[in-house]
């Protein structure tokens, strides 16, 4: 499972633990996030800003 990380809050989405506050729970793969969700932490990087930070 990958991690992308959002470039400027370094807030890290986690495939294995999903976001779980956000709807997405544990194990739900990045490409099920759909491409218009917003970071959570900061609210200014949508998905497709999101850096690929690996296993
Ligand atoms: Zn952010």
């Amino acid at each position: 499972m990958s991690k992308y990380r959002c470039e400027v809050c370094d807030y890290t989405y986690d495939e294995a633990a999903g976001a779980p506050r956000e709807g997405f729970p544990a194990g739900t793969p990045w490409a099920n996030v759909p491409d218009d969700w917003t970071c959570p932490d900061c609210g200014v990087r949508e998905k497709l800003d999101f850096d690929l930070i690996g296993e």
